[in-house]
């Protein structure tokens, strides 16, 4: 043992970057994991560089063997039809260039701001409206945080942040404990937003620490995730939103209307009534953001409507999800009454 190994501990890596060192990312892995094809269509897409395949291992496994089709398989391999160009399908589906302030601020609707935290994902969901977003440039990297809080101290009227991405929580615990510590310092500030998929697909990244600085913030706190199959909640999963609940932190779930994969009332049905054994209230279902390479995802706005009305004749009112469409332009999210 060399003597800088004596003088210098080891820095302990979390549970849940050795989790996200361990994903997927080469297709041929996931494939024979899956016992899927080796030639399966889609497999040189998956290996495009500027949106690869990332999938944890613990998400693969609540996928079914052998099954193309399942639906967790679907958000995360490529059909070979995302090579088609989609006529009303943009690299930037809902207007956040426009809106992109420098340091990764995205000032939209009243009340609210939106910090690009981070560009990086714990997995690469293929009909993500941020899948051509310009991290490099836009995200929100440490050095640009001073100047972050100083626009937010700057404008009285923003009353909640919300912490996004990419997704927050690939930032590590002592960053985010830094940024929350500067939003806690303006006065004008009362909630706290995260985004997060990645309690969901690494559910171990809900550990001490991150309890830690979320329950030490002066800030109200809510967290929405993202969930859009009733087989992506599984024990693991559960024990993680125990952990939030029992912090006290308000649990929503924002799901994409996909086709082929959750456009049936009884996966809809079932998926909020198992969100709400997990203490998750449905709260989003959107409609899908027009993104250049997702077109073959999206559901006919009259079949959605009339699944939302299916499961609202079905499920207690907080159980049914606001069928919404993000319009660019829009001084909210646009409500689809059905
Ligand atoms: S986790 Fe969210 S931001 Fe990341 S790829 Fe999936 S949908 Fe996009």
């Amino acid at each position: 043992m060399g003597m800088n190994a004596v003088l210098q501990p080891q820095r302990r890596i979390p549970e849940w970057q050795a989790v996200l060192t361990g994903s997927f990312t080469r297709p041929a892995q996931l494939l024979a994991y899956l016992q899927l094809p080796p030639d399966l269509p889609g497999l040189k897409l998956a290996e495009v560089r500027d949106f690869p395949l990332r999938v944890p291992l613990g998400f693969a496994g609540r996928m079914e063997k052998g099954n193309p089709e399942d639906p967790l398989f679907r958000q995360v391999w490529p059909s070979p039809r995302e090579a088609e160009k989609s006529p009303h399908f943009a690299t930037d589906a809902v207007g956040d260039l426009d809106k992109l302030r420098p340091g990764g601020l995205i000032h939209k609707y009243h009340g609210r701001a939106l910090v690009i935290a981070t560009g990086a994902c714990a997995i690469n969901c293929r009909y993500c409206f941020r899948r051509h977003f310009p991290y490099a440039e836009a995200k929100a990297s440490r050095k640009h945080w001073q100047p972050l809080l100083d626009e937010l101290a700057a404008d009285q009227s923003i009353e909640e942040v919300i912490l996004s991405g990419g997704d927050p929580l690939s930032l590590a615990d002592d960053k985010l404990a830094e940024l929350v510590m500067g939003l806690d310092g303006i006065p004008h500030l009362k909630r706290l937003r995260l985004h997060t998929r990645q309690a969901i697909v690494v559910p171990e990244r809900i550990n001490d620490e991150l309890l830690d600085w979320l329950t030490d913030s002066r800030l109200q706190k809510v967290i929405v995730v993202h969930v859009n199959h009733p087989n992506e909640l599984d024990t693991s999963v559960g024990l993680a939103m125990e952990r939030l609940k029992r912090a006290g932190i308000p649990l929503l779930n924002q799901s994409v209307l996909l086709k082929g994969i959750n456009d049936t009332p009884s996966v809809l049905k079932s998926l909020s009534e198992r969100l709400f054994e997990f203490g998750i209230l449905p709260y989003y279902l959107h409609q899908l953001d027009r993104v250049q390479g997702a077109a073959h995802y999206e559901v006919d706005e009259a079949v959605a409507k009339a699944l939302v009305r299916d499961i609202s004749g079905q499920l207690p009112g907080y159980l049914v999800p606001r069928l919404v469409r993000e319009v660019a332009g829009q001084p909210s999210k646009t409500w689809i009454h059905w």
